[in-house]
């Protein structure tokens, strides 16, 4: 999933610029058969446009993300309070249907509309997951992830049908349940990757253990800090055990002790292999 930025500098919602702390996730669709979120930006860029405001918008076409508020921004998106809690998302929607009256949709190519609405909701999923890592929210909560409609129900947003409308109009299987517990898979997903990506910890508790070096050149000293002094003798590249780590100036990260005797090195330059 791709996010850009294009913020809409000249929405008067986005001049406001007050911040909410975020609750919630709103899911919507645009309400109209039009995939590209570039025409959506086009008109909300606009100082006269005080109607609405959103924080992204989900491309029909190619499945990206055009970011148009800080994710902290008060949005205009929900009619109600939900605009205090919740950021706002809409997924556009294809360009082969048409309203007939309502919300009653139907596909001119009910092909392309269900390949159009499967990838907004494919990055729907990772957004909401993304942005759950972000704020600590828990996708399953109650209220925490709701679409439009469900916001209505629960009294913090205007009658709307979206999305849910959408979907069952193209005739594809999905449902805020099971959109909730899609973004929770993709969350588990991040967080596994999050932990595995990591870096290792290098505190004594982890001794004896393995780094490589940034800087080859880095200086082995007398005792854990830039106060003491210079051996005269820097790591070279390779892989070195610490034995020891103790805190000390020049180095956040502290400092080690090298098992072969030589002194100690700043770990802010490490980096633990083994
Ligand atoms: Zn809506």
């Amino acid at each position: 999933m791709k996010i850009k930025k294009s913020y809409v500098k000249n929405n008067p919602c986005y001049k406001e610029g007050k911040k909410i702390q975020v609750k919630g996730l709103m899911l919507h669709s645009v309400g109209m058969a039009q995939p590209n979120a570039g025409n959506f930006i086009e008109t909300f860029n606009d100082s006269s446009y005080n109607r609405a405001c959103v924080h992204a918008f989900i491309d029909a076409n190619d499945g990206v993300v055009y970011q148009t508020l800080p994710w902290n921004y008060r949005g205009w998106h929900s009619g109600g309070s939900a605009n205090n809690t919740h950021i706002g998302v809409e997924m556009c929607e294809p360009a082969t249907i048409k309203y007939t009256s309502g919300t009653t949709i139907k596909c001119t190519d009910k092909e392309d509309a269900q390949k159009a609405v499967k990838r907004t909701y494919k990055s729907a999923v990772s957004l909401f997951a993304k942005l759950c890592l972000d704020y600590s929210l828990n996708p399953l909560g109650k209220g925490v992830i709701v679409s439009h409609h469900e916001g209505y129900s629960k009294g913090i947003a205007t009658n709307h049908a979206d999305p849910e409308h959408l979907w069952s109009g193209v005739g594809v299987d999905y449902s805020m349940s099971k959109f909730r517990k899609a973004v929770k898979k993709k969350l588990d997903a991040l967080k596994e990757e999050k932990t595995k990506n990591a870096p290792k910890s290098m505190t004594n508790k982890d001794c004896p253990f393995v780094v490589t070096v940034t800087n080859p050149e880095l200086k082995i000293r007398t005792g854990a800090g830039t106060n003491y002094e210079y051996t005269g003798e820097n790591t070279g590249d390779g892989k070195f055990t610490i034995v020891e780590v103790k805190s000390g100036q020049g180095s956040e990260a502290g400092w080690g002790k090298l098992k072969s005797g030589a002194g100690w090195i700043g770990l802010c330059y490490c980096v633990r292999v083994e």
